[in-house]
């Protein structure tokens, strides 16, 4: 973190109302600008960490919503997640984070066999008893939570079944590398398989190292920062070996952490040349949008589109989604009030700040079910999960999707869906 950037600051208060937590408490502490303030008195020695303060801190979201408002440039989440990492680097992991962030995270094969059980949990129906028999109340909170987020998971994870190069359909126009994410590849892989038959469809070979591992977004949710590091360092040199035009992800979550791998790791120039080829698919996607034009068929249906904070805040990219689903023809897309306002997900805070998540996600439900909508479309993984869970228990008519999935389906419009297809092909 740079002093400097806490002196950009000049208290105008532009970003309050674009903050989802003072926008719940109207506190000062719990602003943008309250934040950036406290980490300055403690910079300038004027004010000592305590409990208090990390609570403070804790509440912001990193959703990045002040950085989209502050006409100075502050962005007062990357500055808290900046200061708790140094302040974690002062104390170290618990033995829970070390186990989680360093043994778990980092190898792939480790967190899917983790899956195995949530899997079965499934499978043999046991999830759907402890649901209707409301069992979930005598969890602990935290596991309750979690366990009300899972999704239907799968048969198998994407990175199993994806092959490592998928070749162009009809004339190759280049090479992308495809950055699959945990999440992704573990839950959301109908979406991804899409993502690459996108690619491929538009004419690019695309390539999916196996051996590459997770972004480090949930170290640097950890505030572990040199786990991100080394994840980055992994992932930098893996790619590097491919002559690549992009490295494309549908993450939204991966992609505002792959864009930072320069800014992370100063010390390596290949770090900032990645960074500079990573693009979210909506970028690569509106590139082609006349080709696409030409093979997207009619889809009517009531849609619109959530900005997730990692791809419009962290990622500044907004028009191109908006421009991908104005291509569908038939598809009434319907402008969301406050699209690009936090959902509550934050990664895990909808777990760790339950009372606040569920004060910011309400908000985005109601401006949800204004639009009369019965798709909700994003492309962030944390979104999906948190979306799926809130519409599903109050408004199962409104489905929830990735843009991916939703193009494919418009693609393939009485071809096989895409589920249909990755079961066969699973
Ligand atoms: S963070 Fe930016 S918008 Fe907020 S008070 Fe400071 S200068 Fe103004
Ligand atoms: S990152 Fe989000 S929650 Fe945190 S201060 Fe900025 S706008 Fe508020």
């Amino acid at each position: 973190m740079e002093y400097v950037d806490l002196l950009n600051c000049m208290r105008c208060g532009m970003c309050l109302p674009h903050c989802p937590t003072y926008k719940e408490t109207f506190l000062e502490t719990a602003s943008p600008r309250g934040r950036v303030a406290l980490v300055r008195k403690v910079q300038d020695g004027e004010l000592e960490v305590n409990e208090q303060l990390l609570e403070y801190l804790t509440l912001c979201l990193d959703c990045q919503a002040c950085l989209s408002a502050c006409p100075c440039g502050v962005n007062a989440g990357e500055l808290v997640a900046e200061f708790k990492c140094e302040e974690k680097g002062k104390g170290g992991l618990s033995f829970m984070e070390e186990l989680v962030l360093r043994k778990l995270v980092p190898h792939p094969e480790r967190l899917e066999r983790a899956m195995i059980p949530l899997r079965l949990y499934q499978k043999t129906g046991l999830q759907k008893l402890v649901r209707s028999l409301g069992l979930l109340k005598m969890f602990p909170p935290a596991l309750g939570r979690m366990e009300g987020l899972l999704p239907r998971l799968p048969a198998k994870p994407l990175r199993k079944t994806l092959l490592e190069v998928t070749p162009a359909k009809g004339e190759e126009k280049g090479t992308v590398g495809f950055f699959l994410g945990c999440v992704m590849s573990l839950i959301f892989s109908e979406a991804s398989h899409a993502t690459v038959e996108l690619l491929s469809s538009l004419g690019y070979r695309v390539i999916t190292p196996k051996a590459q591992k997770c972004c480090g977004a949930p170290n640097m949710l950890g505030s572990d920062l040199k786990g991100l590091q080394e994840l980055a360092t992994f992932n930098v040199e893996l790619f590097s070996g491919y002559d690549l035009e992009f490295i494309v992800t549908d993450c939204g979550g991966c992609g505002a952490e792959l864009k930072k791998y320069g800014h992370h790791l100063p010390e390596n120039g290949a770090a900032g040349s990645f960074s500079n080829k990573v693009r979210d698919i909506s970028e690569v996607l509106a590139l082609h949008a006349d080709d696409l034009k030409g093979k997207l068929k009619p889809l009517s249906r009531r849609v619109t589109w959530h900005d997730s904070c990692h791809i419009a805040h962290a990622q500044g990219i907004r028009w191109q989604p908006r421009t991908l689903l104005n291509l569908i023809p038939g598809l009434d897309v319907r402008e969301l009030n406050e699209a690009d306002a936090c959902c509550g997900s934050g990664g895990t805070y909808n777990i760790a700040q339950p009372e606040m998540s569920d004060l910011v996600l309400q908000r985005k439900v109601n401006n949800i079910l204004a639009t009369g909508a019965e798709y909700l479309v994003t492309a962030n993984p944390g979104c999906l999960l948190q979306l799926k869970k809130a519409l599903s228990e109050t408004t199962p008519r409104v489905k929830v999707l990735h843009l991916t999935e939703l193009l494919s389906e418009s693609l393939a419009a009485g071809l096989r869906p895409v589920s249909l297809r990755l079961k066969t092909e699973g």
